[in-house]
């Protein structure tokens, strides 16, 4: 028997890690760096890497109580409901269940490009369609209502990414309330926060909760991950935040235990390590900015903790670097050709990005 015909799908190209590529080069993972994932280059609190250990004697049993607790901390940094946050397998997880939630066959979802991959290949998985709305490198991918309101066609489900992956760029909580009053009253607006700690603004929570000023929605959903600001992107962990009207319909479509008894553990402990948070954030926009001025290429503003650099021949760009042991990201896989993605390391992860990224750039000149 063969599984049913998945010619529609397309596999999820993760980024390689550093062992499967130092292999390939022919040395040691410690000469190489990895600045192409947004991974916290910090690691997890220290107090996570406890919890982690601490846990590993009770995974013989469901992670019951680990997951309400943690449900629980999350509800009360956002000061929402404990049915108003879904715990997930990562962000990903989340984005899951809220395609199982929303479409049902032949419906649409809205989402830009360029952007990240996973909403579409999701919403196929739950027999949605996929349609897109672009973001203007010649714009700096300025994001605004108008731009989605003109795609928009009465998809089920509009994807806001702000920060944008993989340039960087933000959209206004007044334009997202606007998307979601001129939308239809069935249509969900998502606002995918994952590298929002990285962001000046305020969370989107704002319109589902009507604070700072914006009037309470029903059609507005937040997305957050632990890992990116939280270092524990090898954990797994992430969750939606759903307007009340939402909240009963989680646990009919979760994935039963949505999140593991160490993620949990872990994501307790980090979230109540707020310095380490502050910290991350704080390095992350020196090396932000450090990339900014030293950089001998255009380099966009960006909110999260990467920058996007335009170098003509990305793809040479990402071999030559890979080849002096700095790996970083190639965009053409986001549908944005001839430009690279570099994570904000520690300052010498960035030095040596720099110094590598300025060197090949006047080789190939
Ligand atoms: N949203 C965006 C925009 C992302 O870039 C990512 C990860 N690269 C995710 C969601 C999902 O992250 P995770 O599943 O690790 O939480």
């Amino acid at each position: 028997m063969k599984p049913r015909d998945l010619s529609d799908h397309v596999a999820y190209e993760a980024g390689r890690g550093i062992e499967e590529v130092a292999r390939e080069l022919g040395r040691e993972p410690s000469e190489l760096i990895k600045l192409a994932s947004n991974e916290n280059p910090h690691g997890p609190s220290p107090a996570a890497t406890v919890a982690i250990r601490e846990a590993a004697s009770s995974v013989s049993s469901y992670p019951k109580a680990a997951h309400a607790d943690l449900t629980a901390a999350v509800a009360d940094r956002w000061d929402v409901s404990d049915k108003q946050v879904w715990l997930a397998n990562g962000g990903d997880g989340a984005i899951d269940y809220l395609h199982r939630t929303a479409l049902e066959p032949d419906d649409t979802i809205l989402v830009p490009t360029p952007g990240f991959a996973y909403y579409g290949m999701s919403s196929r998985f739950h027999h949605g369609d996929v349609r897109k709305y672009s973001l203007e490198r010649e714009a700096d991918f300025e994001q605004t209502a108008d731009i989605v309101l003109e795609a928009y066609d009465g998809d089920r489900i509009v994807w806001i990414t702000s920060p944008h992956n993989p340039s960087g760029s933000t959209m206004a909580l007044a334009e997202i309330e606007r998307i979601a009053a001129e939308t239809d009253a069935e249509t969900l607006v998502v606002v995918d926060e994952a590298y929002g700690e990285f962001a000046d603004g305020e969370s989107a929570l704002s319109l589902i909760e009507g604070r700072n000023g914006f009037e309470s929605r029903d059609d507005v959903a937040v997305l957050r991950t632990f890992s990116k600001a939280y270092g524990l992107a090898g954990v797994r962990l992430g969750y939606a935040v759903v307007p009340d009207e939402w909240a009963d319909a989680y646990a009919r479509v979760n994935t039963p235990f949505a999140a593991s008894e160490l993620a949990c553990r872990a994501g307790l402990a980090a979230i109540d390590d707020e310095e380490h948070v502050e910290r991350t954030v704080e390095t992350t926009l020196e090396s932000r900015q450090y990339m900014r001025e030293t950089i001998d290429a255009h380099v966009w503003e960006s909110e999260g903790n990467f920058v996007l650099v335009d170098v003509g021949d990305a793809t040479a760009v990402a071999e030559a670097m890979q080849e002096r042991g700095v790996i970083i990201r190639d965009c053409s896989s986001f549908g944005l050709p001839g430009c690279i993605r570099i994570t904000c390391g520690t300052d010498d992860e960035t030095d040596r990005a720099v110094e590598t990224l300025n060197a090949v750039l006047a080789d190939l000149e």
